[in-house]
């Protein structure tokens, strides 16, 4: 039976009829798969959740212990759960610490639900892996073809370069802090700088659950007022929003740095008050959204949230059968 006979856009999300459940729901509903924590797929109140384990620990860090009203259903990665006459599995999508894309196997057919994923390399997760299926669910945050996304190792030999040129001026990246952050840390550390990092104090929680899940993040601090006047030629990393708000007038000169996909377009940049844009995202760009539904290879690819007409004219061009899913909820996320 094709998916389209029993999956459903309901105002609440994506549905799945056989199985009773919704993917990454806008809304508290009575049964969750989540495909990972970023809150614009990760909400509080569901009655049930079925997630990896790492992204129930996310969960709970995030919106405390009793986020689900009913029960936190661990589910480890190619592991089946049968929930009701519907075959689920997750499997990594390469985006954050604990994402997974989620393979729904009712009727004879399958059907791929990726989440947000990415293919470049991220020492906080384990890599995408094409899986095989009918239909494949994608995302097209960055599905435009001026989004090409650089290796991350020139980027943060940017970053590097600055501190030797600019030895007394604090250097603060603005980096979303679920995923971004982390990885951005587990980079320094990949080039060789292991000096403690500063956090703002809204990163704190997060670090420790990574380093408490196996990601090595090395010596950490907090920034605090007692420290923050003595943190020139340090790194602070803080949410996008504290880049340019009171927090940070109390650091020394610091130099306003971005890590974000959206750093490839210089006027976003400007407009923020970026002096060293860093493209850095956890979410594919146009040449990996296309080689994907290469890899995957389903006849026919369903897009959500991002640049959908883009990626629904190259799809087409390419072979494959696409379509639009125009979910609501989902909103661009100026830090992705
Ligand atoms: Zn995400
Ligand atoms: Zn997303």
């Amino acid at each position: 039976m094709h998916p389209r006979e029993w999956i459903e856009i309901r105002p609440q999300g994506v549905y799945c009829h056989p199985g009773d459940f919704y993917i990454d729901p806008a809304q508290p509903v009575e049964r969750a798969v989540i495909t990972h924590g970023h809150a614009d797929h990760a909400r509080a109140g569901h009655g049930t959740v079925i997630a990896t384990p790492e992204t129930l620990a996310i969960m709970r860090a995030r919106y405390g212990e009793d986020h689900a009203r009913e029960l936190q259903q661990p589910l480890n990665y190619v592991e089946q759960m049968d929930v009701g006459p519907v075959k689920l599995s997750l499997h990594p999508a390469g985006h954050i610490l604990g994402s997974a894309q989620a393979l729904l196997e009712y009727g004879g057919s399958r059907i791929v639900f990726a989440g947000d994923y990415k293919r470049s390399p991220d020492p906080t997760c384990l890599p995408f892996t094409p899986v095989d299926c009918d239909v494949f669910v994608t995302e097209a945050t960055f599905a435009l073809p001026v989004f090409t996304h650089p290796p991350i190792a020139g980027e943060i030999a940017k970053l590097l370069q600055s501190l030797r040129v600019f030895p007394e001026r604090c250097h603060l990246v603005g980096a979303y802090s679920l995923g971004k952050c982390q990885r951005v840390i587990m980079e320094l550390r990949t080039a060789g700088y292991h000096e403690t990092i500063y956090l703002h104090g809204a990163m704190v929680r997060l670090c420790q659950l990574y380093a408490s899940l196996g990601v090595p993040l090395g010596s950490l601090e907090q920034v605090t007022d007692a420290n923050a006047k003595s943190l020139g030629g340090k790194v602070v990393l803080c949410p996008p929003s504290a880049l340019d708000d009171r927090w940070s007038r109390k650091l020394p000169d610091p130099v306003h740095i971005a890590a974000s996909g959206w750093m490839r377009i210089r006027a976003r940049a400007k407009q923020a008050g970026v002096e060293l844009p860093l493209i850095i995202s956890d979410h594919a760009d146009w040449n990996e959204l296309n080689q994907t539904l290469q890899d995957v290879g389903a006849p026919e690819v369903w897009i959500t949230h991002g640049r959908e007409d883009a990626l629904v004219y190259e799809a087409t061009k390419n072979g494959f059968k696409a379509q639009a899913l125009h979910l609501l909820g989902y909103e661009e996320d100026d830090s992705e």
